[in-house]
């Protein structure tokens, strides 16, 4: 029998570990920046064209490759980083030690250009899946330039399964500001395409915060600084105040290392117990720092997960760091409770009485009056009439009413049954009984129906604004948009761009109010990153869906009979009517026999 086993060849090995190394444009983000940091870069410039997927550019000034170094670098298993090995929080990445660079150079086609410091001229390597296409002295700035261009051009599935867009720009994102959080002093730039996102110089943790998300960050960091004798926590977090629906600004690392854990999440979380709602995120960028041998590393190299040896230990050092950030700042409970001793004090008046004893007082019989008053009322009103009465106490929509009724063909019995209820459901009869719909749920999914089929048929019509409004957004929202332009502008918007992150927003979709460009622009946004990450949907069907819900009928918004009408039959003229776009049940019907049964 003859020998069957063979090696692979080098090309194919190396797309077998791009496999592992480089799922998306955003992995090889990570691992050209970390290089870029790693030499000891003091600015690193990111430019993406087309979400990573033609385009990648690291540009950094560190220390350089020399010529036999830079064709080296692109063999599996090169690094000049062994003696980091002993360091093992880095035998924790030990599955990436010298693969990177192989890796997408057996992927994409990559263009290297660099240059050491004391050399006078650099190499430029021109390598496409693999082979070596060009290399050649160059000359160009210090530092390493290193070109990715056409990400999986060679691997056709691969390519196939990236997502849109704004799903790997976001991820592009999210690995940049992880990085740019981690290194404050080093300056980082990301451009997109021509548009200048980020522009952050070498600064300080607190500062590098507030570049990345905004000014209004300011006023809301509380210092974080605890230390024990194997774990030191330093960083910000949020005060309560600022917490936030989203998750998703939430920031771990250890050792500089972005990592993920829920268990130390709930270490923060814990922390802010009774100073945030529960569906609340804090902010908070915290650093860890431990001794590698406390850090278990048998956890999968790709995962930003990680194990410490004694998980409780450092869960009690991050919460009491954090308790301490937030109770310096006057935010626990026992500080509320001392200002209820003077409040009640200052309610004491003149003659002794505690006020408080009086307004529970007046309080008290004004709601029993109240109370008195409705039931009278419901018994004082004709039958037949529960509708008009309603209509008659919205003055401004009398007129509507009177109108509607006037109308030469009279409503039927059963077209007149519909009303309001609570400001929050129609309610309508229909042949079987009484159909009770839920307002905002039935208007979303009339929206989103119709959203969807303008922006897969790019058919909706624009208003154009009086006055464009001038929108700036943050940097990472302003790259998204960008990204999305073409399909949010399939929705009926229109904008250009003003300035750095800033756009004039000149149209929105004809078919929703007008005046509010801004909100309902910024809304969209907001929703889309929400259902984003907690829902990855197809890019369409999440603007859609994001849409419909900013520009929805809202419950407590008043409605006049002919709009009920209108959503009604808008309602049962869509292809689903049974569930909003979220898969909350919109309607339902209180049966005839059901309610005689309450009477029998
Ligand atoms: P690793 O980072 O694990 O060593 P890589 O494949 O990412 O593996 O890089 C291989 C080697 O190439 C690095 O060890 C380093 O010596 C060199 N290198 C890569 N990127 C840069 C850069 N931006 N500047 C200087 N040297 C670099
Ligand atoms: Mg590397």
């Amino acid at each position: 029998m003859p020998d069957i086993i063979q090696l692979l060849p080098d090309s194919i090995a190396n797309q077998i570990a791009a496999g592992e190394v480089v799922q998306r444009p955003a992995s090889a983000v990570k691992e050209l920046m970390e290089n870029s940091i790693d030499a000891g870069a003091t600015s690193v410039k990111l430019i993406v064209k087309d979400a990573g997927k033609t385009l990648l550019q690291i540009i950094d000034d560190g220390i350089g490759m020399s010529e036999t170094d830079a064709r080296m670098s692109l063999e599996r298993h090169a690094t000049s980083k062994i003696r980091k090995a002993e360091d093992l929080f880095s035998l924790y990445t030990m599955g990436f030690r010298g693969e990177a660079l192989a890796s997408i150079a057996a992927v994409a086609q990559v263009e290297i250009k660099t240059r050491q410091t004391d050399q006078e001229l650099g190499t430029l390597l021109i390598v496409e899946g693999s082979d070596v296409k060009r290399q050649e002295p160059v000359a160009c700035e210090k530092g390493t330039n290193i070109c990715v261009k056409n990400l999986f051009f060679n691997i056709p599935a691969r390519r196939n399964f990236l997502k849109s867009n704004p799903v790997e720009l976001k991820h592009i994102l999210d690995e940049f500001q992880r990085l740019a959080l981690a290194h404050p002093e080093i300056s980082f730039t990301m451009l997109q395409t021509d548009e200048l996102i980020y522009d952050l110089p070498a600064t300080k943790l607190g500062q590098r915060i507030v570049n990345l998300f905004g000014k209004s960050y300011q006023e809301q960091l509380a210092t974080c600084q605890e230390e024990t004798e194997a774990v030191k926590v330093t960083g910000y977090v949020g005060k309560p105040a600022f917490a936030r629906k989203t998750r998703g600004e939430q920031f771990l690392f250890v050792n500089r290392r972005f990592i993920r854990s829920n268990y130390l999440n709930h270490a923060v979380v814990s922390a802010f117990e009774g100073l945030i709602t529960e569906n609340s995120f804090p902010f908070y960028v915290l650093f860890i720092e431990i001794d590698p041998k406390h850090i278990d590393v048998n956890v999968h190299p790709t995962k930003t997960e990680i194990k410490f040896v004694d998980e409780r230990a450092v869960y009690a050092v991050v919460r009491s760091a954090v308790r301490q950030a937030i109770g310096t700042h006057n935010l626990t409970p026992a500080i509320d409770f001392n200002a209820d001793v003077n409040f009640i004090s200052k309610l004491t008046n003149a003659n002794g009485q505690s006020n408080q004893v009086y307004f529970e007082e007046r309080f008290s019989t004004a709601l029993h009056r109240s109370n008195l008053e409705n039931w009278e009322k419901v018994f004082e009103r004709p039958e037949s009439q529960p509708l008009i009465r309603q209509m008659d106490e919205a003055p401004a929509q009398t007129l509507h009413f009177a109108s509607a009724i006037n109308e030469p063909a009279k409503p039927t019995a059963e077209e007149k049954a519909l009303f309001q209820l609570h400001l929050r459901y129609i309610v309508k009869q229909v042949k079987s009984g009484m159909m009770i719909i839920d307002q905002q749920a039935a208007h979303e999914r009339i929206l989103y129906e119709k959203f969807l089929q303008q922006v897969k048929n790019k058919s909706a019509q624009s208003q154009q604004s009086l006055f464009p409004q001038a929108l700036t957004l943050p940097a990472a929202d302003f790259a998204l948009v960008l990204e999305m332009q073409q399909e949010i502008e399939a929705l009926g918007f229109r904008f250009d761009v003003f300035g750095k992150n800033t756009l004039a927003v000149n149209g929105v979709p004809a078919s929703v109010k007008a005046g509010n460009e801004k909100e309902l622009f910024e809304g969209l946004v907001e929703q889309f990153k929400i259902n984003q990450s907690e829902l990855s949907l197809p890019l369409q069907e999440n603007l859609a869906r994001s849409l419909a819900k900013r520009a929805s009928i809202k419950t407590g918004q008043p409605l006049m009979r002919e709009e009920m009408q209108a959503l009604v039959d808008s309602l049962f003229a869509c292809s689903t009517s049974n569930y909003s776009p979220d898969g909350q049940p919109i309607f339902f019907i209180f049966e005839l026999n059901k309610i005689e049964s309450y009477f029998r």
